[in-house]
């Protein structure tokens, strides 16, 4: 089982956003699409996610063909860069909230709620609003409440990007902590070479719509398939 990626190509007038990406994304394991800015991450994401069409091609997600599947059918959970809370809901129902439009039972949302607020370590913000929260302990709740429906695949773009380095790299660590633990398929994006390189079981490296090279963190260290490769690891943000 993976999310399959087969002849994607997608364009915004004559501009080639995508060129034809093929591309199989391993179940259970932690996947960076890792590139310059414009280069396609997010909107491949977006195709993934069901936020976006392709023009052309095929997403197959856990054996499920998802190609024109709307998002909330293609059992994915997103964490994106702006904190998508409810600004004006307590932490625990924001992270119930998936499960409540679901018509969950409540006394399974509660255990589940639980559940989730102790993986994060926020049990203890449960009565809190958001903005009582640092901006770290906000994108833990992002976190809680897009695990909260059980996806089979969890979607992150650049979702640490505007917080600032220090709190970036406690986040990278929970991401890892936390993907260790429940073990669902997930891939992120990110510009950062380093949060690629720290985190991620495989690196698809995206740059002007096309794949420069997939690979382990050391497979892309040890042996860059090309000069870009090996120039955009080279640099340190
Ligand atoms: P990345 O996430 O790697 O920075 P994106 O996938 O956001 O790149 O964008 C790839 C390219 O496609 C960029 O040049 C961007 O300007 C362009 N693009 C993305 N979305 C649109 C859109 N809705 N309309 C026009 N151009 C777009
Ligand atoms: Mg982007």
């Amino acid at each position: 089982m993976s999310i399959e990626i087969a002849g994607v190509g997608k364009h915004f007038g004559d501009f080639v956003a995508l060129d034809d990406i093929n591309l199989t994304i391993p179940s259970g394991q932690l996947t960076a699409l890792l590139g310059p800015s414009g280069g396609g991450k997010s909107t491949l994401l977006r195709i993934i996610a069901g936020l976006e069409s392709a023009d052309s091609g095929t997403v197959t997600i856990e054996g499920v063909d998802a190609t024109g599947l709307p998002p909330q059918r293609r059992n994915v959970g997103f964490v994106f860069q702006h904190y998508a809370v409810f600004k004006h809901m307590t932490v625990a129902k924001n992270v119930a909230f998936g499960l409540e439009i679901r018509k969950r039972p409540k006394q399974e949302v509660r255990r589940r709620v639980d559940e989730l607020l102790d993986l994060v370590h926020l049990r203890q913000f449960a009565d809190r609003l958001p903005s009582q929260l640092s901006g770290g302990q906000r994108q833990r709740m992002a976190l809680a409440r897009a695990l909260a429906v059980e996806p089979k695949v969890l979607l992150l773009d650049e979702p640490f990007g505007a917080l600032d380095a220090k709190v970036r790299k406690e986040l990278r660590e929970w991401l890892r902590r936390l993907h260790d633990e429940v073990h669902v398929t997930t891939v992120f994006v990110t510009h950062d070479q380093e949060e690629a390189l720290e985190v991620a079981d495989t690196i698809v490296v995206l740059n002007e719509g096309r794949i420069e090279q997939i690979g382990s963190p050391d497979e892309l260290y040890d042996a860059p398939a090309n000069h870009f490769v090996m120039s955009f690891l080279g640099e340190v943000s």
